[in-house]
């Protein structure tokens, strides 16, 4: 008799994550639904483009193992002996500078806090290069500050100065402000959409109105409004390429809102007066406070780069650019800034968590980095882990290991791990502790 035949099924297993927050840009849309099958992540709703792709394509151009050597020279080596090497590099150091924590949890960041304080190093964040002048502004004249929920139920007047959150924080609009449907708020046909930019972004293309400032100016013109604001007059016919009547008219359309939202970006922070910029807007916005309700807060970028902040504060008193070398925090923004560090060449070795820098900071204060010993802890390869000297993979924030994120408005948010990572990745809130246990044995 003939043997029949066994058929194998093979056995999918899939199943649906609901409610996830997105680790891709400030707004951490928190209600992602992602399908994972055989441990797979296959399908993402809700998200917009963005962050889709971060969560489709996160094994494209993935570290897999740690490496110890710079460019084509490196090895692969095993956990334990990378993290033996970067130990030994962290031990010989007087100064080590620990850099980045924008695009990881708040968990791993108070590792990096402990590993700057044990070694008296310094440790900065990526604010410096995006909303740092905001913390220096909120600083000297406080944030009059919302929720992104308060200003979907209740913001008749959204302006975005200097932003272009249709590409760069693509589900802003349609979640929270412009089209979002609050309690008191019916989406669009309830309010009214300001751009303030030196260009005509997407964004700007689909604005009430569209105020188009000259590169460097946004002070001046913040100044402006708050002038006529004041019920001020403005003797002259323009002000930073805007015509008086133009300003004028948004000043009107400000002080008739029941409730305005001012949402900045780099467009104001990075520009000529930076902090001043932001003080300037944070001045208009308390003039605005005694005829109506005026709230304003950063376009923050990465997902938790507010966290960064957050946890820094919470740690040290200070928001970024923290020194450790006196035995105890110390805050010089343009002293003690990683750029500044960097480019006097006084760190002797750059420690970097989720983020990179070779791609961001300006090419003379990398030069630094061709002499000193270069760390680096990411999921993928990046040109700054191409050059570290030890690199090691770790897991992804936000879908392969859980943890907590600050939304741009300060609220924090759970993180949720949906897979698993590749095998023998670990966190870097692992890696980090970790090295925190042999520096301390
Ligand atoms: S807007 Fe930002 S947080 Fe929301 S889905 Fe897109 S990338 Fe993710």
């Amino acid at each position: 008799m003939a043997i029949p035949s066994i058929l194998v099924e093979e056995k999918t297993t899939e199943y649906t994550v609901e409610d996830v927050v997105c680790p891709f840009c400030g707004c951490c849309c928190d209600d992602l639904i992602v399908t994972v099958r055989d441990s797979r992540i296959v399908d993402v709703r809700n998200a917009c483009a963005l962050g889709a792709s971060k969560f489709l394509h996160m094994n494209e151009g993935r570290l897999l193992k740690p490496k110890i050597g710079r460019f084509d020279t490196a090895k692969e080596v095993s956990v334990d002996e990378a993290i033996e090497t970067v130990a030994n590099l962290l031990k010989d150091s007087s100064y080590p500078l620990f850099y980045g924590w924008a695009c990881t949890s708040c968990e791993s960041i108070l590792l990096g806090l402990d590993l700057a304080d044990l070694l008296g190093g310094a440790i900065d964040n990526t604010s410096i290069i995006c909303h740092g002048p905001t913390v220096l502004a909120g600083q000297e004249l406080g944030l009059i500050a919302a929720t992104l929920g308060q200003v979907k139920n209740r913001a008749d007047l959204i302006v975005y100065w200097g932003c272009n959150p249709l590409e760069a924080h693509p589900r802003h609009l349609a979640r929270y402000s412009v089209s979002a449907r609050g309690r008191f708020i019916d989406g669009r046909r309830d309010r009214k959409v300001v751009v303030v930019d030196v260009r005509r972004t997407a964004t700007a293309r689909m604005a009430d109105l569209f105020v188009e400032v000259k590169p460097g100016y946004d002070y001046e013109l913040l100044s402006a409004l708050k002038m006529l604001v004041k019920d001020l007059d403005l003797e002259v016919d323009e002000v930073g390429g805007v015509p008086v009547s133009e300003i004028e008219k948004l000043a009107d359309m400000m002080v008739e809102a029941r409730f305005g939202a001012l949402f900045f970006g780099t467009g104001l922070t990075m520009s000529r007066g930076r902090d001043k910029n932001v003080e300037a807007a944070i001045e208009l916005v308390r003039c605005l406070n005694f005829k109506t309700k005026f709230v304003l807060i950063p376009m923050r970028g990465h997902f938790n780069v507010t966290g960064a902040n957050e946890v820094f504060t919470w740690r040290t008193g200070y928001p970024l650019s923290v020194d450790f070398s006196q035995g105890y925090p110390r805050y010089l923004p343009g002293e003690t800034t990683a750029v500044d560090i960097l480019r006097r060449g006084e760190c002797d070795l750059f420690f970097v968590v989720a983020s990179d820098p070779i791609s961001h900071l300006p090419r003379r204060i990398l030069e630094h980095l061709g002499n000193i010993p270069v760390v680096a802890l990411d999921p993928k390869i990046t040109p700054t882990v191409y050059l570290s000297d030890v690199a090691i993979p770790v897991a992804y924030t936000g879908i392969e290991v859980e943890g907590t994120a600050y939304r741009m408005d300060t609220v924090p948010l759970r993180l949720k791990k949906i897979v698993e990572p590749p095998q023998g990745i670990l966190s870097d809130v692992e890696i980090l502790g970790m090295i925190l246990e042999k520096l301390r044995g």
